[in-house]
């Protein structure tokens, strides 16, 4: 009997074009790869290789000019908007470089945005959403505001809202990408205690000490992958 591993996604000859101003940019040339259900994967590559483009168009944010994206084997590029947006909300937490709180609301405030916004706020999710504040290690700061919190609480935040939904595929673009180092080991033990319990997580960095945490790193170059490799 052969052991085949369940595919979070699979990526075939993925393009991407942009037009502007009647020129066109390619910004992903064909790119493939398979991406194993609990992969730890960095994203890494000169400015302009395509690295945004990638996340955009795995965080189901924009759609590709050509070829094929299967997330958990349902094909993204054939999904309409409302489709798209369902699949963003449900099965995908998206995680930036600067965060994206909202100043005035507390932490567990902005931990429940995504069910403010699907309307689902009740006391349950609100319970759920203390759990998931405990969860990142700010149990003792749920009512606190953006402004009052260290950067790296700051984006733990943004962890536990991506996580509202549990999501079992997770993007993160430069997640550290704004902290000093003992911040920035914080978060990545963060990230690899929610890739061991059987997440996926897709990061884009440009820090080596950040790619050196995760399973494989994936580094493009005009477009294409330059190289693939497993630690
Ligand atoms: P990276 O994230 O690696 O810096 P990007 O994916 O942002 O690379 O960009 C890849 C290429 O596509 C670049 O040449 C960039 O200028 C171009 N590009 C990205 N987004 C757009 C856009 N919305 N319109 C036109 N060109 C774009």
């Amino acid at each position: 009997m052969t052991a085949v591993a369940t595919l979070a996604a699979s990526i075939r000859e993925l393009r991407k074009d942009y037009v502007l101003s009647g020129e066109t940019v390619h910004a992903l040339r064909g790119v493939s790869f398979d991406v194993p259900e609990g992969d730890y994967i960095s994203i890494m590559g000169p400015s302009g290789s395509g690295k945004s483009t990638l996340l955009n168009l795995l965080g189901c944010l924009d759609r590709p000019t050509s070829g094929s994206f299967l997330l958990g084997g349902e094909d993204v590029a054939k999904m309409n908007d409302d489709q798209l947006s369902e699949t963003r909300a449900k099965r995908i937490g998206f995680v930036f470089q600067s965060y994206n709180l909202l100043p005035a609301l507390t932490v567990v405030e902005n931990i429940e945005m995504p069910l403010y916004y699907g309307g689902r706020l009740d006391g349950e999710t609100r319970d759920r959403c203390v759990e998931l504040a405990k969860l990142v290690g700010l149990g003792n700061r749920l009512d606190h505001r953006p402004s009052q919190l260290s950067g790296g609480q700051q984006q733990r935040v943004a962890i536990a809202r991506s996580l509202v939904n549990d999501p079992r595929f997770m993007l993160a673009d430069e997640p550290t990408g704004n902290l000093d180092s003992v911040m920035t080991a914080e978060i990545l033990d963060l990230l690899a205690t929610l890739n061991a319990e059987g997440r996926t997580i897709i990061l884009v960095t440009h820090e080596n000490e950040v790619a050196e945490r995760t399973s494989r790193t994936i580094v493009l170059r005009d477009g294409h992958i330059l190289t693939d490799e497993r630690r």
